[in-house]
């Protein structure tokens, strides 16, 4: 057994926890600092899972376990490349892992997309999830048509999100800001329009079931393009498909002239520019046809007037000094960066997968960083002691595990009735209640 470790893991979502946690089974005395940029703790699950998906976010408490170890610190408040380099950390800790996520959202790559109106899905969700550092990123939806592209369950949520009732998201963690700008939204019409066809979008049934369920808005697509049946050799995929198929069949058959507030589910097009002078007012797309599994272009033209575009096409890793970056994620051999830099999640194979996927991929990980270092711990690394020394030293106020459970506490406490938390949405309100100050 690897003994000694002292290990710092950058990120404190779902696969910074997963790696954590299976590090304090495999190597209970390694000692884990995780370090996350937000005095919150948790990552995606607070900050990208939609506010009305709450039992998804029950996934914390066995990472709360993980945090309650005595050899296991959060570290909030404190980001890397900014509040202290890579190079500082791994001259700390025996190993570091990267567990960041994909912080940047994937651009579109067409003309147009630096209009007022277009945001990424990373802003958008951040926006209506409370994420601090996108609290004043308010979208104007003083709007009658928006446009989401995408067709995974991101594109899903943000269409979802728009169109929910007061009622309906009661029971929700919709952050103050965006409910007030949501619910006052005139919004008509949400377009999700993806460039493949209906058996090859990335949607889980549950995601796309919410459609059909809507207490005031009607899901619309085009059925002649639903095939019969979809058949597979991965049995799984081919009941999910099968599924959604099915629950596309039970919407309404697209049509002009459609009235009232509704979602249209428009396959087979891809964004070819985005309209209008300073704000968008529309987006070109090209209409494609399937061939070999990709979706290619057909030359016939058509627009969507719009006054909000969402783009929900993934997400990438921004640049991090120190780390090398290829094809949006932390280049890597099977999680392995370069002698005890280590990384997982997201920011390891790109961002696919449910939180679930994290689990194994970091615990793999795990296994062969134990298996690299089997040598154990260096004593003459510094660890926890030296992160301590440092953030004193540079004045930085870092949030522990203790000060985010007073946060919590205090969210849970100012919820309104049926609602889980009503969020802080600015660090310096959460640092002022953990310093005992009055805050908003
Ligand atoms: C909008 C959205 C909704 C989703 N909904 C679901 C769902 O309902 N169910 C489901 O199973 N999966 C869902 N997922 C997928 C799931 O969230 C991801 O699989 C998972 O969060 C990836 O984990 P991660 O730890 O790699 O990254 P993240 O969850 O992104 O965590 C990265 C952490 O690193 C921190 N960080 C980043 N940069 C720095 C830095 N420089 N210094 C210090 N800290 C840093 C961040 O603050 C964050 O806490 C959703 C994803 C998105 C985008």
């Amino acid at each position: 057994m690897t003994t000694g470790l002292k290990v710092c893991i950058v990120g404190s979502g779902p696969a910074g926890m997963y790696a954590a946690g299976d590090l304090v089974k495999k190597a209970p005395d390694a000692r884990i600092d995780i370090l996350d940029k937000l005095a919150t703790p948790y990552g995606l699950v607070r900050a990208g899972v939609a506010p009305d998906h709450q039992t998804t976010k029950n996934v914390t408490r066995a990472y709360d376990k993980v945090m309650e170890n005595a050899n296991v610190r959060f570290v909030g408040n404190i980001r890397l490349g900014e509040d202290i380099p890579l190079h500082e950390l791994r001259a700390l800790y025996d190993v570091v892992i990267i567990a960041t996520g994909t912080p940047k959202d994937r651009s579109l790559n067409i003309p147009g997309e630096d209009k007022q109106g277009v945001y990424g899905a990373q802003t958008f969700v951040y926006w209506y999830n409370g994420h601090p550092e996108f609290r004043d990123a308010v979208p104007d939806l003083d709007i009658e048509t928006a446009v989401v592209i995408g067709n995974g369950n991101v594109a899903l949520d943000v269409a979802r999100i728009l169109m929910r009732t007061a009622d309906e998201m009661s029971t929700s963690d919709l952050v103050d800001h965006a409910a007030r700008e949501i619910f006052k939204s005139p919004l008509k019409r949400v377009h999700v329009v993806g460039r493949r066809a209906p058996e090859n979008a990335q949607f889980s049934s549950k995601e796309l079931g919410e459609f059909a369920e809507l207490a005031a808005a009607t899901a619309y697509t085009d059925k002649t393009l639903l095939p019969d049946e979809y058949i597979s050799d991965d049995k799984k995929q081919e009941r999910v498909v099968n599924t959604n198929l099915e629950l596309l069949r039970s919407f309404e058959q697209i049509r002009d002239g459609v009235d009232g507030r509704s979602i249209h589910l428009d396959f087979l097009a891809s964004p070819i520019e985005i309209l209008g002078d300073e704000r968008v007012t529309g987006v070109r797309f090209e209409r494609n046809r399937m061939e070999d599994g990709k979706a290619v272009g057909t030359g016939e033209t058509y627009e969507i007037d719009c006054q909000l575009l969402v783009s929900c096409i993934g997400y990438e890793m921004g640049v991090l000094e120190g780390l090398p970056v290829e094809r949006g994620i932390v280049k890597n051999d099977a999680g392995r960066v370069a002698p005890g830099l280590y990384v997982v999640g997201w920011a390891k194979r790109g961002p696919s997968g449910t939180i679930g996927t994290n689990r194994l991929d970091s615990q793999e990980v795990v296994d062969l960083l134990l298996a690299d270092n089997l040598r154990g711990g260096d004593p003459a690394k510094r660890g926890p002691d030296g992160l301590d020394a440092w953030c004193r030293e540079k004045n930085i106020h870092v949030v522990s595990f203790d000060d985010w459970k007073k946060i919590d506490a205090a969210e849970v406490a100012r919820a309104g009735e049926k609602s889980p938390r009503r969020k802080f949405v600015r660090t310096r309100d959460m640092l002022s209640l953990i310093r005992g100050e009055a805050s908003s």
